[in-house]
Formats: C-alpha cells, structure tokens, sequence
C-alpha cells in the first residue's frame, strides 16, 4: 500500500497514471499533478478509480515541497520535462520523498544530455536515506534492464552494444514528433556521439546511418546513429563494454522536414526579439505542431526497440539480439495513447512498483543497470511490453564497421 505523486500530464504521465491506476494493491492512493490541472483532470475522468488532482509548477521548488508535504507521498514519479529533474529532487530531498525519472536533467540554454546534474545529488540523497532512480522509461530504461539482463544471463564479457530504437509507425501527418516536440527536436538536432574503447567521439547531427532488417515482419529500416543518455551510464556501470552506439529509424518525409525547419532557424534554442517580445524559436514551433498526446488516435503500426550485443560465453563468440514490439493502435485500446508514450510509462510505472515493493531498495541516486532486472524483466512481460530474445547464427551488418 503506498502513496505516489506523478508529476506531468502529458503523453507519458497519462500512460503512467492509466497504469499505476491498474494496480491498486501497489499503488493504492495516486495524485496526478501538472501545470495545467485541467490535463490532469481529463487523465482522471478517463480512469474507473478516483484519483487526486493538483496544479503545481515544479520549476518552483517552494510549490513542489508544499504539494509534497500536503500530500505525503512515499514516491515522486517525474515525467514533465528534463528541465525539472533537478527541482524535483530538491523537493524530494526537502520533503524525504523518494524520486524516479525518466530522462536526465537538462539545462534549457544548452541541449546537454548529461547525468553529472544529478548523479551529484548521490550524497545528499543517501544522507537522508532516499533513493532516486533516473532514466527510468524505454530507452534510457529497458535498453540498460536488457543489457544488464544480457550480462546476467547470457554473456561473461560484453563487447559490443548497438541500442536500435525504431518507430515503424505512421500517425498520418506530414510532420509530427512521438514525444515532446522540444525535447525530440533537440536531441535529433545535436552532434551525434558513441563510445569507443574508453571515449567518446563525435559525429556530425544524423551523418551515420545504417539500414536494419527489423523482425517480425517489420522489414529493413533506414536507421540513424545518435547520442543517447543510456550510453553515458552504461559505461560507468558496465565499463568492460568496448563499443556503444545508439541508432534511430527515420523516414525520409521526418528528415525533410526537419532540415527545412533547421535550415530556417526554427530549431534555435537561443532566444529572439519577435515584436518586442523574447521568444525561443523552438518553443514557438511545440506551440504549432501537433500534441504528441493527440496522435494516438491516428497512429498505426508498431515500434521495436531493442539492443544487440557481441561478446563471449564459455570461450565462445556470441551474438544476441533482444527487443520489445509494441503496437500503437492496442495501446490506443488500453490506455488512450500511443506506443511511444506507452513504451516509455509502462517502464516508469514497473520501476515504481520495484521501489515501492522493496524489490529495487537503496539510498543515494542509481541507474536502472545497477539492479537485479530479472523482477523488472517479469513485470515486462506482464504489464504490456513483453520482449524476445534471439541468439543470432553470425554478426549482424550492423555490428560491422
Ligand atoms: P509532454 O510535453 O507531452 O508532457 C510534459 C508534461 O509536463 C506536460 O503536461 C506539462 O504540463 C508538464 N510540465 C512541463 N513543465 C512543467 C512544470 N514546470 N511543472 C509541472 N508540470 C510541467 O511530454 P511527454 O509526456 O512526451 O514526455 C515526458 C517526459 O518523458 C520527458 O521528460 C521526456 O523526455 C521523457 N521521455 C522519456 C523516454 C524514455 O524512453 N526514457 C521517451 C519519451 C519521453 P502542461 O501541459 O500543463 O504545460
């Protein structure tokens, strides 16, 4: 029996509410807090259980630590936006609240993908016997769960990890983004990096690509190499890896678009004058596309997100591919939005029941790869996202250079 507060209600937070509502023997008493309470309001009338409701902006941390202390939740499940994490667990350390998350803290003036904000909260945090998770969705999230799964089960020595994210689905509009706007913008706009034998190196934004056979019948996909969060704490707590890389599916008619918005300036994060007024060109353009919360209706097909691994097992070379296939028009059934959302607060809600159920316990800041995954694998596979594992006859295109 336990208390949670989620914060933010948009396309993740709706997810994370319809499911945490599921499980009533876990999450027995849940608040739904946002900016905007209407949001929060229109989540709740969805659901066939009363839930509380709050308006709170969690850029303020006096009105976050009031709502917390009004409250008194045993957990804060933080799905606004990267540009809160820190807040929040200022709050939570205030106020003696546990704290998940889903993406790392980033600075507004700087798209920085970094965890040193927060992993610098691990003092503080075991101090005052609390436990943060961070990167609690799909990818960061399950991505790490399956490698450290991998480890576990599969592998004595991890060499190489390709993190392959592909959304294989059309929501019918000319130019749409899954999550929010702002954020997918920034990360698909900056410079792309992996890991190599100890260092990172840069690539220019979307110049590596590969194509991939997607299983299932999902077929070959143009896939695009990008930075991503998960690498950095992957190799901090699994340092024997010697190659990371993250590769994300794009259609061409996304890629257009987007090289026509950034050729213009509409994917500056620096602000302008326009009549007298500042206002951040990216921000400006969120404001005009379409609200990833709103695309569930239309959207169809599947995402596949998976990682595939090289390395040695009992003296023997080993390849192993291991991906969750989740469809957008059943997520619309279940919980009214679409895969993208779902596979991201699905994972949030599972690493809450592991917190709340002591099966994850700890004090100080963690990444999802620092525990047991074998109870988080399980609640995959019955809440939604079941996965597969493949061992593979020879090296895959992908892993070759
Ligand atoms: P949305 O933009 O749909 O929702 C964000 C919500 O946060 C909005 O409802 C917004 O409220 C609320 N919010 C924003 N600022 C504040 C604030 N200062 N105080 C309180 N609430 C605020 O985003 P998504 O649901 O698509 O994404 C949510 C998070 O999930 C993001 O951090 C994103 O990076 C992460 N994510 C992680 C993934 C993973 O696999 N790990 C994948 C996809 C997303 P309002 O509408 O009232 O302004």
């Amino acid at each position: 029996m336990s208390k949670v507060l989620i914060i933010g209600a948009g396309g993740v937070g709706s997810v994370v509410t319809h499911k945490c509502a599921q499980i009533p023997e876990v999450f027995s008493e849940i608040c739904l807090a946002s900016r905007t309470k209407s949001k929060c309001d229109a989540i709740a009338s969805q659901l066939d259980r009363e839930i509380s409701t709050a308006k709170v902006d969690a850029d303020n941390v006096p009105e976050t630590i009031a709502l917390l202390k009004d409250f008194q939740p045993d957990l804060v499940i933080n799905v606004a936006l990267p540009y809160q994490d820190l807040t929040i667990m200022d709050a939570c350390l205030e106020s003696s609240v546990n704290y998940l998350d889903t993406a790392n803290y980033e600075p507004r003036d700087e798209a920085k993908f970094e965890y040193h904000w927060q992993w610098a909260y691990q003092e503080r945090f075991k101090e005052a016997g609390l436990m943060a998770l961070l990167g609690c969705g799909f990818d960061p999230g399950v991505t790490n769960i399956f490698t450290a799964h991998a480890k576990k089960h599969h592998f004595d020595r991890i060499d190489t990890l390709d993190i392959i994210d592909c959304n294989a689905g059309d929501h019918g509009k000319h130019f749409a983004t899954n999550f929010n706007p702002e954020i997918n913008i920034r990360e698909v706009t900056a410079n792309g990096r992996f890991y190599e034998k100890g260092e990172w190196k840069e690539t220019e934004p979307l110049s590596v690509h590969r194509s991939f056979d997607f299983p299932e019948g999902i077929g070959p996909k143009d896939m695009y190499l990008m930075y991503h969060e998960e690498m950095e704490s992957l190799a901090k707590h699994l340092p024997e890896i010697q190659r990371m890389r993250f590769w994300m599916t794009f259609s061409q008619q996304y890629l257009t678009h987007l090289r026509v918005l950034e050729n213009i300036g509409m994917t500056r994060i620096d602000p302008i004058v326009y009549q007298g007024q500042e206002i951040v060109p990216l921000q400006f353009l969120k404001a005009v596309l379409p609200d990833p919360g709103s695309l569930g209706e239309s959207t169809k097909g599947r995402t596949c997100i998976g990682c595939v691994l090289d390395g040695e097992k009992d003296g023997q070379r080993k390849h192993y591919y291991i991906y969750n296939i989740c469809d957008h028009e059943q997520c619309f059934a279940e919980v009214n939005s679409q895969a993208v959302s779902y596979t991201t607060g699905v994972p949030a809600m599972i690493g809450a029941m592991m917190m709340l159920t002591d099966k994850w316990k700890d004090q100080g800041v963690f990444n999802v790869e620092q525990f047991d995954p074998d109870p988080f694998m399980n609640e995959l596979n019955r809440h939604g996202l079941p996965w597969k594992e493949v061992i593979l006859d020879g090296k895959p295109d992908v892993l070759n250079d």
